[in-house]
C-alpha cells in the first residue's frame, strides 16, 4: 500500500485544500523501469578502492554519488573510473529486464493523457537500448551527456519546460532519495520513492531529511496514488 509521509500529510491538510493537477510523470530508469541489476556497492568499490569507499559512505549516509567524486580527479584516473562504471553497466544491459507494473503504469498515464519522460544517470545508448527492448518511449529522456545530472534539478526543469508545465504538475518517480527524490524536490516537483525491499525504513535513514511525498514498494502501487491524491483530467 502506498504510504504518504508525515511531512505532506501536514503540507496537504494545510495548504492543498483542492487536488494537485498532475501533467506529467519522470522516471528514474535502472531500478525504477527496469529490474535493479547493477551492483552499486560493488561499482564504487572498484572504482574508489576498499578505504576510500568506506570512508566516503560513512561521510555520505543517503548513498554516494560517484560522478561527483569522480569529477576532479586526473584526466587519467577519471578516464579509468569511467571505463569502470561503464563495464558494470554494461553488464547491467546483458541482464536487462522491465520492472513490474512499468509497462501498464505507462498504459494508465498514456490513456490519461499524462506525459512520460525519464532521467538517467546512465549513458544514452543504455536509454536507446531500453526504448528498443520493451518498445516504451519516453519523452524527453536525458541521459548522463545531459549536464548538469540528478541531483541537479536541471534535467526536470529541462523537461518541464520542453512540456510547458510547471514542476508542481509533475512527479519524479525513482530507487534513489539521494539522486530522484533529491532533483524532484530541488525542481519543486512531486517526488515518489520506489523502495522495493524496505532498505530506507533502515536506521542509516533515520537522520536523512531529505523525505520523498510518497512511497510504494512496487509500480502497481503508483495508479491508485495517483488517483486518490491528483487530479488526473486532461
Ligand atoms: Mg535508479
Amino acid at each position: 500500500m502506498a504510504t504518504l509521509t508525515t511531512t505532506t500529510t501536514t503540507t496537504a491538510a494545510t495548504a492543498t485544500p483542492t487536488r494537485a493537477r498532475l501533467k506529467g510523470v519522470v522516471f528514474d530508469m535502472d531500478g525504477t523501469l527496469t529490474v535493479p541489476v547493477i551492483d552499486f556497492a560493488a561499482m564504487y568499490k572498484a572504482v574508489l578502492g576498499d578505504d576510500e569507499y568506506r570512508r566516503i559512505k560513512a561521510e555520505n549516509p543517503s548513498g554516494i554519488d560517484i560522478l561527483h567524486h569522480i569529477e576532479n580527479w586526473s584526466p587519467e584516473k577519471q578516464q579509468k573510473a569511467y571505463e569502470t562504471i561503464a563495464d558494470y553497466e554494461r553488464r547491467g544491459l546483458d541482464r536487462l529486464q522491465i520492472m513490474p507494473g512499468a509497462a501498464e503504469l505507462c498504459g494508465f498515464l498514456d490513456a490519461k493523457k499524462i506525459r512520460r519522460g525519464l532521467i538517467t544517470r546512465n549513458v544514452k545508448e543504455a536509454v536507446d537500448l531500453f526504448h528498443q527492448r520493451f518498445g516504451l518511449t519516453f519523452g524527453p529522456a536525458l541521459s548522463r551527456e545531459f549536464r548538469p545530472y540528478k541531483p541537479d534539478p536541471g534535467p526536470l526543469l529541462h523537461i518541464c519546460s520542453a512540456w510547458e508545465v510547471l514542476p508542481n504538475e509533475v512527479m519524479m518517480i525513482g530507487d534513489s532519495l539521494k539522486d530522484d527524490v533529491a532533483c524532484g524536490k530541488r525542481a519543486g516537483a512531486f517526488t515518489c520513492l520506489l523502495d522495493e525491499t524496505g532498505r530506507y525504513d533502515s536506521p542509516d535513514y533515520a537522520n536523512v531529511d531529505l523525505k520523498p511525498d510518497f512511497k510504494v514498494s512496487s509500480l502497481t502501487e503508483v495508479y491508485s496514488l495517483l488517483e486518490e491524491h491528483f487530479d488526473l483530467a486532461p
